[in-house]
């Protein structure tokens, strides 16, 4: 089977290859189609997302490759837009919509980048309440949606990524079902991000399987994505992805063609 990917991140924000390795991967990869979606800028944290003065330069330099590699492989100009960024309309191809941060009396809490981070907002901004992050951070990505009508969310359970939420608690579960039911309502597209995989923090991808379910349970579609910072892990963990999507239910997974999403069959 053949995969493409839409979640890719390069030395334009905190990815490891350039525009043009990723491109060479992607071919020597025999992949269907590669699009690129480096991070929006963030006022809050501009450790590893674009620069304002660089979106100009990002956009720029991916057209002018996926000019000249057009007759090898179909390139696109993404962005994995995040909540608390703002980004021009109709600017990309495609937007990844995704939540990296909690804002909370002033201070800037990133979710996804490590176990004591989390840990530092859950007890500053929470009490010490995992649950009550967990509704604040499900609430948000349900708003971004709403708000950013994007193409694709962005790995929808991130939140877990250091597997300290309580996965298996009743609670936890029906804060992830409510927001998924809320957040399907106003993009019903999904990514499988492998992305955790690829830099060894879990097993499996986002979002999770009971969630993946849910998703088609509700008519969601969904794209695989690797949300990968190197150039080697373009496909990182695509065909076992493919194999948890059939397990899901689904007989289809979605590839952007440059004008819509095209359904492949499982
Ligand atoms: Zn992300
Ligand atoms: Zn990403």
């Amino acid at each position: 089977m053949r995969f493409s990917n839409l979640h890719t991140h390069t030395v334009f924000s905190d990815g490891k290859g350039t525009v043009r390795e990723n491109i060479e991967s992607a071919i020597a990869k025999n992949m269907l189609s590669l699009g690129f979606s480096d991070h929006s800028f963030t006022a809050c944290d501009t450790s590893y997302c674009m620069r304002l003065e660089d979106y100009g330069r990002y956009a720029e330099h991916v057209r002018a490759l996926a000019k000249e590699y057009e007759d090898r492989l179909p390139v696109y100009l993404g962005i994995e837009k995040d909540y608390f960024s703002e980004i021009e309309e109709g600017a990309f191809d495609y937007v990844i919509a995704s939540v990296h941060y909690i804002i909370r009396g002033g201070v800037c809490y990133p979710i996804d980048h490590s176990e004591a981070q989390q840990r530092q907002c859950a007890s500053e901004a929470f009490g010490g309440s995992l649950l009550d992050m967990a509704k604040c951070y499900y609430g948000m990505v349900a708003e971004h949606a709403a708000k950013a009508k994007p193409d694709i969310i962005g790995h929808f359970d991130v939140l877990n990524k250091f597997s300290i939420m309580p996965e298996l608690s009743d609670e936890y579960i029906r804060i992830t079902e409510e927001a998924l039911r809320e957040t399907v309502r106003h993009c019903r597209r999904f990514e499988v991000n492998t992305g955790g995989i690829g830099r060894g923090w879990r097993k499996t991808p986002y979002p999770s399987l009971y969630l993946l379910k849910l998703l088609r349970e509700l008519g969601g579609e969904v794209v695989i994505n690797s949300d990968s910072h190197h150039p080697d892990n373009l496909d990182c963990h695509f065909t076992e992805s493919a194999a948890l999507l059939r397990k899901a239910g689904f007989t289809s997974f979605s590839v952007f063609d440059g004008a819509g999403f095209q359904p492949i069959a499982l």
